[in-house]
């Protein structure tokens, strides 16, 4: 069994793509999908502060019982969680990524965006 994470939104139209392209992405043949909407935005500002604490507690799990191999954080388009424009939601994945990362520095972190198309891109920070 392999694991990798992903904070996802709860957005019904990205799950499937995101999945895929961890699975890939992480060599992962299940993705402990972590969901809330727009999480790139709360984790980049850290509010509200009881679902940063869901999240993390959630990513515990991924990473202690699972072995999670990584963890992406996720921004799309059209987002109703997080209205943002790209360039906004892309500053949200950077401060999002440098927060996991500063909690979890052992393991990958990276920051995915999921653009009009519903094509999957990973954005290098
Ligand atoms: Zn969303």
């Amino acid at each position: 069994m392999s694991f990798s994470t992903a904070v996802n939104c709860m957005d019904g139209r990205v799950q499937k793509e995101v999945f895929r392209f961890c699975r890939s992405r992480f060599l992962s043949k299940y993705v402990d999908m972590i969901t809330e909407p727009g999480p790139n935005r709360i984790l980049a500002e850290q509010d509200p502060p009881h679902l940063v604490e869901s999240i993390l507690a959630r990513i515990d799990i991924s990473i202690e019982k699972h072995a999670s191999k990584g963890i992406a954080v996720v921004g799309h388009h059209d987002c109703a969680g997080n209205p943002a424009g790209e360039e906004i939601q892309k500053e949200h994945l950077e401060y999002a990524v440098k927060f996991l990362r500063e909690h979890y520095p052992s393991v990958e972190v990276t920051a995915l965006w999921v653009n009009e198309k519903w094509d999957v891109k990973e954005v290098p920070f």
